[in-house]
């Protein structure tokens, strides 16, 4: 760590700014103060709102059960009490700095001075240049604003069309089927979710939302999407989903959600190394040395001791998830202060897609085979992922036993036997082996 002694540049100021204030940057503010950090702390971030809750956007907020003001991570009282100041709705768009400090530039042309830097600024979503896709009721679903766009629109709806059968697509689906819509999903792979779930989870989940009524049409080709033609040449509103070959699929509102963007603007301004997200070693420190980066927008070696020594293990990866932000986060906050932590992480996830709970515990991505535990079509089993005889990951559906079971094996380095895990009626607690 460099010495943090405060930016002695015009604006002479010392303390943390972080920009990007949701999941990754508020933890990073809490833990400097829970570390004992003193100095100022500005949270500033580009959003309308203090900062919120993402994941149930695609959940209780589509059911009308939550507002961005319920979702509120900290009242404000807590920033407050602890002296993080937040700033809303100004975008930085420049910053300067050295070793000892610099200075951020809102788009308003409010100046952030600062000594030491944390970028957290998450992820947008992947856009799809497609012929139509400015036509209302067509959009993406990351933020509070796109959530009270979604919400509204779907009111208004009869048919919805979702471009993407992964994790967002499919809670949207499920949420708006919840309120009697018809609903198609449109996924261009073979199969559900298949970047992050084995192919089990995917029929499962396949077969899970057609008897929900959700229509799925995997390998599917969307080739745009047409409109009812606005007044004076303005975009109408959205009609239907086209297909390569020519059929239209009727939708008055389509989400797309086919995956996200890390933002690496302000990273790559500053000349840090960037690589599908801004890449940081295992303390979350960026390429210079000095700026920490945590959450969506970071790249990071794998954290799992579960892939140590196999080509995924030796690799890097960017984890979109509530739990890497936080952990990573806290990695970040210590760097800055110049202590040391070691970072151990089991990644894990969740999402809730009707009254399905995925809970996913470890990395799948070096496994060469998986057992089932339970049975399918009960709605509530596991997929146990194995490299040899090592456990290294599991996606359990309505069992959180399972999930725990696995979570605290691989933290712990222990496994457990395959043989033992598929008889059901045996507790992974009470088979897991050191
Ligand atoms: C609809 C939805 C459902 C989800 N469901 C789940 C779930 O069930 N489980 C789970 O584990 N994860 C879920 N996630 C993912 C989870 O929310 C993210 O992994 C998490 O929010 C990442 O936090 P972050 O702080 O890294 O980034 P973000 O939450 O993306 O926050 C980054 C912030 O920085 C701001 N910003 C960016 N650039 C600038 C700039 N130049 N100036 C100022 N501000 C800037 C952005 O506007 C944003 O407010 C979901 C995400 C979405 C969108």
């Amino acid at each position: 760590m460099p010495d943090s002694a405060p930016y002695t540049g015009a604006a002479g100021s010392a303390g943390t700014l972080i920009i990007g204030n949701s999941q990754a940057g508020v933890q990073l503010a809490s833990t400097l103060r829970e570390l004992g950090d003193t100095e100022p702390i500005v949270l500033v971030g580009n959003e309308a709102h203090p900062p919120y809750q993402r994941p149930p956007l695609s959940k209780a907020f589509l059911k009308g059960d939550a507002t961005a003001q319920s979702l509120a991570f900290r009242s404000d009282e807590f920033y407050r009490e602890h002296s993080i100041e937040v700033v809303t709705g100004e975008h930085i768009t420049s910053i300067t700095r050295d070793a000892f400090g610099g200075e951020a530039i809102s788009a308003s042309g409010r100046r952030f001075p600062f000594a030491r830097l944390a970028l957290t600024t998450g992820a947008a979503p992947r856009k799809l240049p497609f012929a139509g896709s400015d036509l209302r009721g067509v959009g993406y679903l990351r933020d509070a604003a796109d959530a009270t766009r979604l919400l509204a629109e779907l009111a208004a709806a009869t048919n919805v069309a979702i471009v993407g059968g992964g994790f967002i697509g499919l809670e949207v689906a499920a949420s708006a089927r919840a309120s009697g819509k018809n609903v198609t999903v449109f996924e261009a792979a073979p199969r559900l979710i298949g970047r992050a779930v084995s192919e089990e989870t995917s029929a499962f989940y396949l077969g899970a939302h057609e008897r929900r009524g959700i229509t799925v049409v995997l390998n599917a080709r969307v080739a745009g999407f047409v409109g009812d033609g606005g007044p004076d040449s303005q975009p109408g509103a959205v009609t239907g989903v086209r297909l390569d070959d020519g059929t239209i699929v009727p939708a008055e509102v389509v989400l797309i959600g086919v995956g996200v963007i890390p933002r690496t603007e302000l990273a790559e301004q500053l000349g840090l190394a960037v690589d599908n997200g801004i890449v940081v070693d295992s303390q979350a420190r960026a390429s210079d040395g000095f700026t920490v980066a945590a959450g969506d927008c970071a790249n990071m070696p794998n954290p799992s001791r579960a892939d140590a020594g196999t080509d995924f293990g030796d690799g890097r990866l960017r984890l979109e998830s509530v739990q890497n932000a936080v952990e990573q986060a806290k990695v970040a906050a210590a760097t800055l202060l110049g202590l040391e932590s070691t970072h151990h992480m089991v990644p894990w996830f969740w999402s809730d897609q009707a009254d399905l709970k995925l809970q996913i515990a470890g990395l799948s991505g070096s496994h060469d085979r998986v057992i089932v535990r339970g049975n399918p079509h009960d709605e509530k089993f596991s997929v146990l992922y194995y490299r040899g005889e090592q456990l290294i990951a599991a996606d359990c559906v309505n069992s959180p036993l399972d999930f725990m079971a696995v979570r605290n094996a691989l933290n712990h380095d222990q496994s457990i036997p395959a043989d033992l895990a598929a008889d059901s009626t045996n507790s992974l607690k009470k088979v897991t082996t050191p």
